[in-house]
């Protein structure tokens, strides 16, 4: 029989072969990578395949951001002694987005340091799919990514995203970028993702931070 890391979304293995994981061996690595990089699915089967044993242990070892750890065990993990057992369906979660092609161009032309040259191959970088984002975060990422490269550290940036509403940004960087990155995913909670207009982080239909224009619709 296969292991249940199977089901999970190939693109999470970039780096090694999907079906050579052993999940009891590599539980730790395996729920890092699912938290931080996965989808709702992802996180559904890890849900359901989490050791009964050790899992204190597990969730005080894990070196992920802290808001997608608590995230997980407080809507998804299913341990009401750490939540007060709220639930959220999928639907108010997954929704995707995507720059457009002239955004998308300029930000990568314009800042070639924080970018590998050859972005076509998952298993190197997932910016292979562009800034998944949308282009009301266009003018934030101008100014981000003016900031990183003034600032003149090491910086590859791997992935560009919205989780649960706001900016996530993935980067082997210093510390000093790394505050950077954290004070624009923070700026992205008043700014509308669609036109870049103030806005507000909403959780009662999507998790979209937007103005009041473009209030997400189901
Ligand atoms: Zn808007």
């Amino acid at each position: 029989m296969k292991p249940w890391t199977s089901q999970l979304s190939s693109d999470l293995f970039w780096d090694v072969s999907q079906d050579s994981v052993d999940p009891e061996r590599s539980m730790r690595w395996l729920t890092e990578r699912v938290l931080v990089r996965g989808r709702w699915e992802d996180w559904l089967l890890l849900k359901d395949h989490l050791p009964r044993e050790g899992l204190a242990e597990l969730a005080s070892q894990l070196k992920v951001p802290a808001r997608e750890a608590n995230f997980f065990w407080l809507h998804v993990g299913g341990y009401p002694e750490l939540s007060g057992s709220l639930t959220v369906n999928r639907q108010t979660i997954v929704k995707e987005s995507t720059m457009t092609n002239q955004n998308t161009n300029y930000l990568f032309q314009s800042f070639p340091s924080l970018f590998p040259e050859d972005r076509s191959d998952p298993r190197r970088t997932l910016m292979c799919f562009g800034f998944e984002v949308g282009d009301g975060w266009f003018e934030l990422l101008k100014e981000c990514f003016s900031r990183l490269t003034a600032l003149g550290d090491e910086c590859e940036i791997t992935q560009v995203k919205e989780k649960w509403g706001t900016l996530r940004i993935h980067a082997d960087t210093s510390r000093a970028a790394d505050k950077i990155i954290t004070e624009y995913e923070e700026r992205s909670r008043l700014i509308c993702e669609e036109c870049g207009q103030p806005g507000t982080l909403r959780t009662d239909g999507w998790y979209r931070t937007t103005c009041e224009q473009h209030v997400p619709t189901r």
